[in-house]
């Protein structure tokens, strides 16, 4: 017999849809039952923690999140535990976790594209999905995973591609890791290292921005005279920015907060190779941080958990790199 705890946190996957006027929205309680799953020898405990739209999630609720999973793991009773989320920020939530979880047992993270009652809604077919994985050994120390649509991602390579698709969540340039079969799981690539950090708290402040052709330095000159603690820039390219924001990076290294580019690029990584004014290579002899691969969103809450961490610069640089 497998023990598996569903924890549900709201989003699409827990609201109906009215078929009179189209408006969809939460009830007050999860319409999904997971009694009638076909699934044997599955014992389920369900616990709904939040009943929030995922745009109402912020990174106080995966604090929360976060404790009341290892409060479950350490009762050492289950065998894998899966989340139902929102999917607008799933990908954070998802990544959150796996950056401060250190868990031996599958944890899953997923969602619905099509609300509760809506004719091809993927939220029961989305959850059996999910607690199969869970169930599955195979699926176990590979990092918190995202299971939509028959696949199974990393929560770090994972993104929301497609505003109503059921196909939305992608891996680009990486893929899943697995498939949900009929019967079975499948994994067929194992990630190579995964991180782990201990937070206790949410005290930081960080920012994100993105990069755009004849970008305006009022935002950035108002942003750098802030109390942040730490800015994320969706740069262009392979992480490369307008000359006209330099001297309001100046101003924010000089006060030393950590600047971290990202490419707004879907694929690739960003790299010191432009020498021009505003280049990926004088931006890092400034001091700005190039991060590998992540996106935006994903990079704001590593740079995040690893201000509450306390890390230095140079550590954040490293596990940046
Ligand atoms: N707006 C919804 C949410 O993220 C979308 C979804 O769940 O698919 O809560």
């Amino acid at each position: 017999m497998k023990n598996i705890l569903v924890i549900h946190t709201g989003g699409t996957i827990s609201m109906q849809e009215d078929s009179t006027s189209g408006e969809v929205k939460p009830g007050k309680t999860h319409p999904l039952s997971t009694e009638h799953l076909p699934l044997e020898n599955v014992s389920i405990k369900v616990k709904q923690l939040f009943h929030l739209p995922s745009p109402h999630i912020t990174l106080k609720e995966m604090l929360q999140l976060r404790i009341v999973i290892e409060h479950a793991i350490s009762e050492e009773i289950f065998d894998g535990i899966v989340v139902t989320h929102g999917t607008d920020t799933l990908e954070e939530t998802a990544y959150f976790l796996d950056l401060t979880l250190n868990s031996q047992i599958p944890i899953v993270i997923t969602g619905a594209m099509r609300s509760s009652n809506e004719i091809g809604s993927d939220g029961l077919y989305n959850l059996l999905s999910s607690i199969k994985v869970a169930c599955a050994p195979e699926a176990s120390s590979l990092g918190v995973l995202v299971v939509m649509n028959d696949e199974i991602h990393t929560a770090k390579n994972v993104t929301k591609t497609h505003t109503s698709n059921i196909a939305t969540f992608q891996s680009p340039q990486y893929g899943p890791i697995g498939i949900v079969n009929k019967r079975s799981i499948s994994i067929h690539h194992k990630p190579l290292n995964q991180e782990s950090y201990k937070i206790i708290g949410i005290t930081k402040k960080v920012i994100l921005l993105k990069a755009y052709a004849g970008m305006d330095v009022d935002l950035f000159s108002a942003i750098s005279s802030l109390p942040v603690d730490g800015f994320v820039i969706e740069a262009l390219g392979q992480g490369n920015l307008p000359p006209i924001v330099i001297p309001s990076i100046e101003a924010l290294i000089k006060r030393k907060i950590p600047v971290v580019i990202v490419s707004r690029c879907f694929n690739g990584i960003v790299q010191d190779v432009y020498a021009y004014e505003g280049g990926g290579r004088h931006l890092k002899s400034m001091g700005v941080i190039l991060s590998n691969g992540l996106n935006g969103q994903k990079a704001r809450i590593k740079l995040q958990i690893l201000l509450e961490a306390n890390y230095t610069f140079e550590q954040m640089e490293r596990m940046f790199s």
